[in-house]
């Protein structure tokens, strides 16, 4: 058995368990190989500012350069690991050679859905998750009159608001007859499709796409099952993520769309972790889900280190995530699935509001529209289980932070 924890996967997840190895007091070696050939970076900007030409490329770097020599982290970009073998505690790279651990992290990410018609792989057919894809999509931008976006999940939306400010014609495609319909409660949903209305996009619900069709190699059109064919010059897919879980259901695993691990990232083999979008973890509501946020992947990672020096850290805080559209913020914390009541504070109309989900009488989730107070405040009550009663919430003279002062769990 070696003596080094290896970490397979460059990420936000990657990096994070890494330095909180060492911030942890971990001694001995920590190896992190990335299958990309970057330093590891940050993909929120991929469909935001990176992709309108305002975050320059060298502000994707999550670390400078010398983080880690200063930091004793051996670093390998581009060097994909194709097999784990847990009896031996070895791993096998790309190249056939191995390596021991003492213990191993997986922090594999996930990778766009493929769309599963005929003509999804022409040209100018594309999906987002890299550098490289932001960039490809950053210069077709420049050229495309016709952009359609088959999805109207966060990447989707984010790629279509930043296509409208192109000047490039829009349309969305959406399947169900809501937009964000997997994340969002349906007066976010209405929101955001009115925002992009506005903003000149064309959003078709309940469209299931049927074919893409092409030009020597080049898709010109997307029909949809119902008869309608869409020009096109330009396609970008956005039908969600799955897990980079290969590695683990080939070693025998427990992995349920992503590797199964707990509140302290520990899979079914005691020494192999998991974080990050690679992961799949019961909620406060029981359910196994596989979160894709940046402060999933950060948190599990600081989970998995205590765990690996031998501390307990569990991952229990309220999920949250962002997203920004059309110059608007939106931040959800907790969920708003299961709410039977919710109240508004603030004005839809100024895009500035937001709603609270509460279910028998207590807090479960907050989105917010321009309002980073409120999105602060409500992690903080649904963390310490505090309710605003829905009067309390709806009354905009009432205080809500005083609730922390008082601090009575609800
Ligand atoms: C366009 C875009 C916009 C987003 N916007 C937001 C946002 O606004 N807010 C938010 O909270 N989250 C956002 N996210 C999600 C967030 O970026 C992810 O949840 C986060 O990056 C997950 O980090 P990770 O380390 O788990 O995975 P990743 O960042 O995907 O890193 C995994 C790495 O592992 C590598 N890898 C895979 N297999 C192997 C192997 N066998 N060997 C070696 N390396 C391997 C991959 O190449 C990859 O580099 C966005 C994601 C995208 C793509």
């Amino acid at each position: 058995m070696g003596d080094a924890v290896i970490i397979v996967g460059a990420g936000q997840a990657g990096l994070t368990v890494a330095e909180a190895l060492r911030a942890d007091g971990w001694q001995d070696e920590i190896v992190i190989y990335g299958a990309e050939k970057h330093a590891p970076y940050h993909r929120p900007p991929l469909s935001k500012g990176y992709l309108l030409g305002d975050t320059p490329a060298a502000q994707l770097t999550i670390r400078g350069p010398d983080l880690f020599d200063k930091k004793r982290i051996e670093f390998c970009a581009g060097r994909p690991v194709r097999a784990i073998d847990p009896t031996s505690l070895r791993i096998e790279l790309d190249d056939g050679s191995r390596r021991a651990y003492c213990s191993l992290v997986l922090a594999t990410g996930s990778r766009p859905r493929e769309l599963a018609v005929e003509g999804a792989r022409l040209d100018r057919v594309v999906s987002l998750r890299t550098l490289e894809d932001s960039a490809t999509i950053g210069t077709q931008l420049q050229k495309a009159e016709n952009v359609v976006v088959i999805g109207g999940g966060f990447i989707g939306l984010e790629v279509a608001a930043a296509a409208r400010k192109k000047g490039c014609s829009v349309i969305v495609l959406e399947a169900m007859d809501r937009l964000l319909a997997r994340v969002a409660s349906p007066a976010i949903s209405d929101f955001f499709a009115r925002l992009h209305s506005d903003h000149g996009a064309r959003i078709i619900f309940n469209a299931k796409v049927s074919r893409l069709v092409g030009e020597a190699g080049v898709v010109r059109t997307v029909e949809t099952a119902d008869g309608q064919s869409f020009p096109a010059d330009l396609v970008v897919v956005g039908v969600g993520a799955v897990a980079n879980d290969e590695l683990a259901r080939h070693a025998g695993l427990a992995c349920d769309r992503g590797v199964v691990v707990d509140d302290c990232s520990r899979s079914s083999d005691p020494s192999i972790f998991a974080a990050g979008d690679c992961t799949a973890r019961r909620l406060a509501d029981g359910a196994l889900s596989r979160l894709e946020s940046v402060q999933n992947a950060v948190e599990q990672a600081k989970s998995a280190a205590a765990a690996l020096t031998g501390r307990e850290r569990p991952f229990r805080a309220a999920p949250w995530f962002w997203s920004d559209q059309h110059g608007v913020k939106l931040q959800m914390a907790g969920s708003s699935a299961n709410a039977d009541q919710a109240a508004l504070r603030g004005s839809l109309a100024d895009k500035n509001f937001s709603l609270f989900y509460l279910r028998s009488g207590k807090l479960i989730g907050v989105d917010t529209i321009n309002r980073p107070g409120d999105h602060m405040l409500a992690r903080k009550l649904l963390d310490h289980g505090l309710s605003p009663t829905i009067e309390e919430v709806s009354d905009e003279h009432f205080d809500l932070k005083s609730l922390l002062a008082t601090g009575v769990p609800a």
